[in-house]
């Protein structure tokens, strides 16, 4: 067993000669990866910088990855959204109620067409090595049972758009149900902006690596949240990513779940030829007893997780959703992330 790559995310694209003291940091805490988590501001206001941040990870023996973070609200992230101020359409819509929803609908050409120009301008610019695609999901993502918690039966996206394409494969209205036409289409739409926006920036340049991470569900008869990526296989086999990842556990759910998460994402990935991750989390809570880190790297390490990434630097302290002991967090993943790389180096 051998842990290839360990990453960690990075918000914050304004500086390179600060980014620069935090990368060396990054690097001493067992990284070989950096996740730029870049908004849509960074990339609207900050763009001149960008680059030099990409350099900084470099010059740092990091390899630099973009993560559009928060897109639209499309994928998870608590940044806002320029095209959600800039556009009063192209939103998704409640199924149940017809509300319209703060979330982009990204079935829609307009922002099929924003994020691929979005992703092909931070290629064009930067000499990043990679897209990160971060939990991508439908609004109103829960429904039946959730062992989180759910939002009821709702779901989106019944907007006008979604609702011609329904109409042009299946030749019928679009149903207020679940059903599992509806199901489907959600499904193989929601691919389809990851798969062309891949496949487009592989086209522009073949050494760019796609890591596609969604959530981590249990997906069992029962219990799923239909946020349109819950189909492991269906994702996995995109031809267009490389390393198939999925999402944060919190600490205080029972350890056989991080195992069963563990070994299906490793399978997932295998099946496919593609490369396995696991998050773990460095934000907002913590293990009662931070043994249970080492435990869990032990655990993915012996599971074959080829690669293992928290969310995020120094536990995203100075914010809202920082770990209770963030610093102290950060340490302990950070000992853990050298120690597995290093048996593999
Ligand atoms: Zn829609």
């Amino acid at each position: 067993m051998a842990v290839k790559h360990t990453s960690v995310s990075y918000i914050g694209m304004n500086s390179a000669k600060r980014a620069a003291e935090d990368f060396r940091e990054i690097r001493d805490h067992g990284c070989d990866t950096v996740i730029l988590a870049i908004t849509e501001f960074d990339v609207d206001f900050y763009l001149p910088s960008l680059n030099g941040i990409v350099k900084a990870a470099h010059d740092a023996g990091l390899r630099a990855i973009a993560d559009p973070w928060g897109i639209g609200k499309y994928f998870g992230g608590e940044q806002v959204s320029l095209f959600l101020q800039n556009n009063v359409r192209h939103r998704q819509v409640s199924a149940l109620t017809g509300e319209t929803l703060n979330a982009a609908c990204f079935n829609s050409s307009a922002f099929r067409d924003y994020f691929l120009q979005f992703c092909l301008k931070i290629a064009r610019n930067t000499d990043v090595d990679g897209f990160f695609w971060d939990e991508p999901h439908y609004a109103l993502p829960k429904s039946y049972a959730s062992l989180t918690g759910s939002a009821g039966e709702d779901w989106a996206c019944r907007c006008p758009e979604c609702m011609e394409k329904f109409r042009a494969y299946y030749g019928y209205e679009m149903p207020r149900l679940l059903t599992d036409d509806v199901a489907h289409f959600r499904r193989r739409e929601a691919l389809k902006i990851l798969a062309d926006t891949s496949k487009a920036l592989k086209a522009y340049k073949p050494s760019l690596e796609i890591t596609c991470c969604v959530h981590a569900t249990l997906n069992s008869y029962y219990v799923t949240e239909n946020r349109g990526y819950d189909d492991w296989d269906m994702v996995a086999s995109c031809p267009y990513f490389d390393v198939f990842s999925t999402t944060i556990l919190r600490w205080d759910l029972p350890e056989k779940f991080f195992r069963e998460i563990g070994e299906r994402t490793v399978a997932a990935a295998q099946r496919y030829g593609k490369q396995s991750e696991r998050w773990i989390q460095g934000y907002f809570n913590q293990p009662q007893d931070f043994a249970q880190i080492d435990r869990t790297v032990d655990l993915y390490d012996s599971l074959g997780v080829d690669r293992l990434a928290t969310w995020t630097f120094r536990g995203c302290a100075g914010t809202t959703v920082a770990a209770p002991d963030p610093i102290a967090l950060w340490d302990r993943i950070g000992q853990n992330f050298a120690r597995v790389l290093k048996k593999e180096g």
